[in-house]
């Protein structure tokens, strides 16, 4: 049976793929194709990957703009945490949909199924099915199809670090890939990025969380050989959504709104800048369309700003000028190594109140190099065992990959298959 398993190391750099702190990957590597020029979506974050991955789509199309963002509603823009597990649900009741764009999990309702196990935000997890096709596990709620509550396992007891992970992933080798064998399995998990974020990038504490997600990978990839060799036919695609830069600075980009005279108040609602990480989304509300051009002119006067896209160039990075989305903002960018060796420094987005600003740890959301920098092997046909692929890929690929593969026809997508073409 033709089946497709996606194994997702949450914020693992590419460059941080070695015999020593990821040996099961680099052994892994000899049966599988490497993408050496993988991307990652803008921003590269981990709620707006997700929903690349599940749809195949960027943010233009499928509409969750970012980790944080915002929505006009009742004339008013109000900024939204997409990590909260009511979200997507909130979205649809708003504008009428979810994501914009089928799911994988929607596209194999009826054609073999998709189960996800999520260990990281409850808006990341359910962007796999927002509308209940399929199967979601999560800590913060699980559903079945029709979005029917699960309660049988106590996901809500799984913790987003090694050890939940752990967990997470023995409990999807014997439910998805040993025994319900659904056409799509996805396990994303949590680590090496909630210690990325928690520790200077290359710190032991760093370095032991990538060496754990390795080994948890581990678990994974000896139960799909155990299944290849009992005769089902999986694409096996493991990867990881971003990378990470240090931060370098964090920058409260309402503030020097408000200070350049171009934002009203700290709490105004005429123009919402909102973090996410290592970029900035900024909003300006059609009232005050007037001022577009001069906060375009400030954002490009600052040291801090990198890629700043208006409206006219947001095509280029997938996304759109909804809800009154004015500016695309890459933090500035430096290939400064931090004090581990680890090169590769950003500015960082101010968050909200109550949120770590992450200063000298890992962060990502723009478009500088190493957060752009996520890993993809992939293995099973159409893919050659030890080959490296320099042609560039995306999040987006993944979808259109996993489909070509299960033979379920698919349109009007960003990604496309990265099958090489057969030869026969
Ligand atoms: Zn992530």
């Amino acid at each position: 049976m033709r089946r497709a398993i996606i194994l997702v190391l949450d914020g693992l750099r590419r460059d941080m793929i070695s015999e020593d702190l990821t040996p099961t990957l680099v052994r892994h590597a000899k049966s599988a194709e490497s993408f050496a020029q993988h991307r990652s979506v803008f921003p590269s974050a981990t709620r707006v990957v997700s929903s690349s991955l599940s749809t195949g789509c960027y943010p233009a199309k499928h509409e969750l703009a970012g980790n944080s963002l915002v929505l006009i509603e009742n004339g008013r823009l109000v900024k939204h945490d997409a990590g909260h597990p009511d979200f997507l649900q909130h979205k649809r009741r708003l504008t009428g949909r979810s994501l914009a764009m089928p799911t994988m999990a929607e596209r194999l309702r009826d054609k073999g199924g998709a189960i996800i196990y999520s260990n990281v935000s409850p808006g990341a997890a359910y962007a796999h099915d927002p509308d209940g096709h399929g199967i979601v596990y999560h800590r913060a709620g699980s559903f079945g199809p029709g979005r029917t509550p699960l309660n049988d396992w106590p996901v809500d007891s799984v913790t987003p670090d090694s050890a939940g992970d752990h967990t997470l992933a023995q409990r999807f080798v014997s439910d998805v890939i040993r025994t319900r064998k659904p056409a799509l399995g996805v396990l994303w998990l949590a680590e090496p990025d909630t210690s990325s974020h928690a520790y200077p990038l290359g710190s032991p504490d760093h370095l032991a969380a990538i060496k754990a997600a390795d080994a948890n990978a581990a678990i994974v990839l000896a139960a799909v050989a155990a299944a290849r060799e009992q005769g089902d036919d999986i694409l096996l695609l493991v990867a990881s959504d971003h990378g990470h830069q240090t931060v370098a600075g964090v920058i409260d980009v309402d503030a020097e709104l408000v200070a350049a005279g171009l934002k009203a108040s700290a709490g105004s609602e005429d123009v919402l800048a909102v973090s996410n990480g290592t970029s900035a989304l900024v909003y300006v509300h059609p009232d005050h369309a007037d001022r577009v051009d001069a906060i375009g002119a400030f954002l490009r006067s600052r040291p801090w700003a990198g890629d700043t896209l208006g409206a006219d160039r947001l095509a280029e990075i997938g996304q759109a000028p909804r809800h009154g989305l004015a500016f695309a903002v890459s933090m500035a960018a430096t290939e400064e190594a931090n004090q581990y060796g680890i090169p590769g420094r950003s500015y960082a987005a101010k968050p909200d109140a109550g949120k770590p600003d992450r200063m000298g740890c890992g962060q990502h959301g723009g478009l500088a190099r190493f957060e752009q920098s996520p890993f993809l092997m992939i293995a099973g046909e159409g893919f050659a065992a030890g080959a490296i692929r320099d042609a560039p890929s995306s999040a987006v690929d993944l979808a259109p990959t996993a489909l070509t593969h299960l033979g379920v026809p698919f349109d009007t997508l960003d990604g496309r298959p990265l099958q090489r073409p057969s030869t026969d």
